[in-house]
């Protein structure tokens, strides 16, 4: 680091006040996590420098010997943690693993089914302003207007109706286990493949916390950083009659050259989450979020279908009469890091929305429980029904006070 402190006061600079952010603020973003020293060591390394198009032992590149070790161990670790027949280490995101599936199973212009999603999808699931709607033709489900859980009579007559070439079943914002079972069911009625999108949960399925989608799914993507607090990337397993597919789907027809450090960092991330210790957080986050939700509710603010299976809960702010804009912008000014997030058959525009999105991943690798979860939910009630945007305001300061107190009892990167 004094190298670069040195040379670059700038870049170093923003370095450090990241991790000041990190450490000062609350981090409730459901997507994000804190990766270990050793992560971040494999991700900072040398392997950054080669090219290695292909795939162990078959590279376009020489020189390959030593990243060929990483990728080999990165993806028996991958098969083993999930216990999947295949894995494929070298997406740069979860939105290039995704392509990948497009690309291995459609041509231009076939059929996808997937969530909407203003109702929990992602913008790579068939959105008219990403690839997959401008090049598919994407048909979407959504969820109960009772349960506000999937709507799986909807999923399996659109299917019928429209017969598509995949199903996808996941999202970003979805607080309930998926049933996989019932989605198998369905993609089999209609000669459907069946794609899982794991980003958010695949850190839990890891921690054998919840039910893994992999025994039912043809593919299954994830990113490496949400739950699973691995290296900011992607990765994706799946059943051995599609291995050549997907590979090929990666690269060369998707990507160029893997990034080897990131492989690496992925490598060190499966054997953290093989740990023992590692199926106790997965087991706490959720625990934690469930804590969460439920002091939210009692609160007044309510979590979309009761409550959470998982990592993260949607919370509908229509009832304390604040908009997620509002309510993300109180909560960061008191120092509560959250997201504003529409909710099923949510009457704003998305960029103002009714909701926030709220996780639990930072906060148990902080190693905060069930009574901090209890204090958080009134933090975060305090901020967003009675604070401001400016940090100045009263409420903000205060609560502010309290987030540093708790913060500073449960450090992130413990000095
Ligand atoms: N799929 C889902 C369900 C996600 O939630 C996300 C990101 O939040 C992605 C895919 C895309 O991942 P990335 O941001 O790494 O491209």
């Amino acid at each position: 680091f004094g190298a670069l402190q040195s040379f670059d006061p700038d870049i170093a600079g923003v370095l450090l006040s990241e991790l000041d952010r990190i450490r000062s603020g609350l981090q409730l973003i459901a997507s994000e996590n804190i990766s270990s020293p050793a992560v971040l060591t494999a991700l900072g390394s040398t392997l950054s420098n080669k090219y290695a198009e292909g795939y162990p032992g078959r590279r376009y590149y020489g020189g390959c010997s030593e990243v060929d070790k990483a990728e080999t161990i990165a993806i028996e670790r991958a098969k083993a943690l999930f216990g999947a027949d295949h894995a494929n280490v070298q997406a740069h995101s979860g939105a290039s693993a995704n392509q990948a599936v497009y690309g291995a199973f459609m041509s231009p212009g076939d059929t996808i089914l997937a969530m909407a999603l203003p109702m929990g999808g992602h913008l790579t699931h068939g959105t008219k302003v990403s690839f997959s709607g401008k090049w598919f033709n994407a048909v979407h489900y959504g969820v109960d207007a009772t349960t506000e859980d999937i709507d799986y009579d909807q999923v399996e007559a659109l299917a019928k109706e429209h017969r598509p070439k995949v199903i996808c079943a996941g999202g970003s914002a979805i607080p309930r286990l998926i049933d996989f079972a019932r989605f198998r069911a369905i993609a089999d009625e209609v000669g459907a493949i069946l794609w899982v999108d794991a980003a958010h949960f695949i850190g839990l399925v890891a921690g054998k916390a919840i039910p893994s989608p992999v025994p039912y799914a043809d593919v299954v993507t994830f990113t490496t950083h949400k739950v699973l607090r691995g290296p900011r990337s992607g990765a994706l397993v799946c059943k051995a009659e599609h291995a050549a597919a997907m590979d090929k789907a990666i690269f060369p027809m998707m990507q160029g050259g893997p990034q080897m450090h990131t492989i690496a960092a992925k490598a060190v991330n499966f054997k953290e989450a093989a740990t023992p210790e590692y199926a106790k957080y997965a087991t706490d986050v959720i625990a934690n979020s469930q804590q969460l939700a439920a002091s939210l509710l009692e609160l007044g603010i309510r979590p979309t279908t009761g409550g959470t299976d998982t990592h993260l809960s949607l919370l509908d702010l229509q009832g304390v009469g604040v908009t997620g804009k509002e309510a993300e912008e109180r909560a960061d000014a008191a120092g509560i890091v959250l997201n504003k997030n529409a909710i099923p058959f949510d009457p704003q525009k998305p960029n103002i929305a009714s909701g926030i999105r709220v996780g639990t991943p930072s906060v148990t690798t902080q190693g905060m429980g069930l009574e901090e979860m209890k204090q958080i939910a009134s933090l975060i009630h305090q901020a967003v029904t009675q604070g401001d945007a400016d940090p100045d305001h009263a409420v903000s300061k205060q609560v502010r006070a309290e987030v540093t107190d708790l913060v500073t009892r449960f450090p992130a990167y413990p000095r």
